[in-house]
């Protein structure tokens, strides 16, 4: 089995490495926005979209062209994987996967990425990376990389340069050391509720922090803007920013380990994050229902990063040997997993469940869960080829496709 795999770790440049590195961000944006703009204009006039091709060509004109010319101060790979970027920004709206592309802001997700590995030197015995155009980077060594290098992205966040290097490499196919399947039933009151009961609290760890978080962009708005307070007051900001996200990491982390150790095969909703998440206002001719509450909704759920969550059980499952399902929502929080019974009067409570057929009770949650397992093992058995598919965005039209068929060639209770 090929496994990929990616080793993050902070890096520790010198003064003239870390202007580079600004550098380097900086010029891979503005190659981003000159395709993005330039992209749009051909729109406008009716022109065909420029392929990832075309735009280097143009690219090897900015570079030599003596407005733009600093761009040759930059290294040539990085700049065209901004433009690869680009294409695949575009190819993700195309295919409804995501919005129309953004331009990029200086101090949002500054980065670049390195595709070729002949170019790069990893010495990892003297803790150090040698990357083109900047030389041999000190790291903090925190753990071995394994496998064969395959990129390696630079990143700044919050004042802090980091490394993510990118591997492959074969590794036996993993026998799962658990034998049980369970159902997972995603919520904002709780996190993750399990079908054998267990359940993780949620996390809102952007509540947590919000007031702080407030509190440090009102001091930063009341500051003369690029004076040296208005700076340190941005860096508060941005050290909020990174504790909100380095605590969600952990979380989802230590949650999806957990659950894919004590697991062969888990169960989950194909709930579709990024249409919960759009927003709730709706447009003018069908304007939102519950605007508020939803939008209320929509913010827990990217707190709690739902959609990281599943891309890691997915991976980590696949690592371990196990698998994960994602089956249709419908109703899995009406139907009664011991008649089959399906009524919105069976839940009474948001936490009760109570079966108006055979009078079943149990946590809503449990059961909700319960009846996700129910329809993982269908999918299994009927042999829909939703399994190992990437969660959400991909499986999500495979699914919808699929319904019918599990509808027809199984006895399906969710009817
Ligand atoms: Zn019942």
């Amino acid at each position: 089995m090929q496994r990929l795999q990616a080793f993050k770790y902070e890096l520790r440049p010198d003064g003239q490495q870390e202007r580079q590195m600004r550098r380097f961000a900086g010029s891979c944006r503005f190659v981003y926005n000159k395709g993005l703009a330039l992209q749009k204009e051909r729109y406008a006039q009716g022109e065909k979209k420029l392929g990832y091709a075309g735009l280097c060509k143009l690219l090897t004109e900015w570079r030599n062209n003596a407005e733009s010319a600093w761009l040759a101060d930059a290294p040539v790979h990085p700049l065209q994987q901004a433009l690869k970027d680009l294409e695949r920004a575009y190819s993700n709206f195309f295919a409804k996967r995501a919005d129309f592309p953004r331009f990029k802001k200086k101090g949002q997700r500054d980065s670049f990425r390195y595709p070729d590995p002949k170019q790069i030197k990893l010495d990892q015995g003297n803790s150090r990376i040698f990357l083109p155009k900047l030389g041999w980077l000190r790291y903090r060594n925190s753990r071995e990389v394994l496998g064969a290098l395959k990129n390696v992205t630079v990143s700044l966040n919050a004042g802090k340069w980091f490394v993510s290097i990118q591997t492959e490499r074969e590794v036996e196919q993993p026998v799962p050391q658990a034998t049980t399947a369970v159902g997972i039933d995603m919520g904002v009151t709780r996190f993750a509720t399990l079908s054998d009961g267990t359940f993780y609290a949620p996390l809102n760890s952007f509540k947590r922090h919000e007031t702080a978080l407030r509190k440090a962009q009102q001091a930063m708005s009341r500051k003369t803007k690029f004076s040296n307070n208005w700076k340190k007051a941005k860096a508060r900001v941005q050290r909020i920013h990174s504790r909100i996200g380095n605590a969600r990491r952990d979380f989802l982390h230590k949650t999806s380990t957990a659950i894919s150790q004590n697991h062969a095969m888990v169960s989950i909703e194909d709930l579709q994050v990024r249409n919960m998440s759009r927003s709730a206002a709706g447009t003018t001719e069908q304007p939102g229902r519950n605007v508020r509450a939803k939008s209320g909704l929509n913010k827990s759920i990217l707190d709690q990063g739902w959609f990281e969550f599943r891309r890691q059980l997915d991976y980590k499952l696949a690592w371990q040997g196990g698998w994960l399902v994602a089956v249709p929502p419908q109703n899995t929080s009406r139907s009664c997993p011991c008649c089959g019974h399906v009524s919105a009067d069976n839940r009474q409570t948001q936490a009760r469940f109570e079966c108006v057929g055979c009078g079943y009770e149990n946590n809503a949650d449990v059961v909700g869960a319960l009846n996700i397992l129910a329809r993982g093992h269908r999918v299994a058995a009927c042999g829909e080829d939703v399994s190992r598919a990437r969660p959400a965005r991909a499986t999500y039209a495979a699914s919808v496709k699929q319904e019918p068929t599990e509808a027809t060639h199984c006895d399906s209770m969710s009817q």
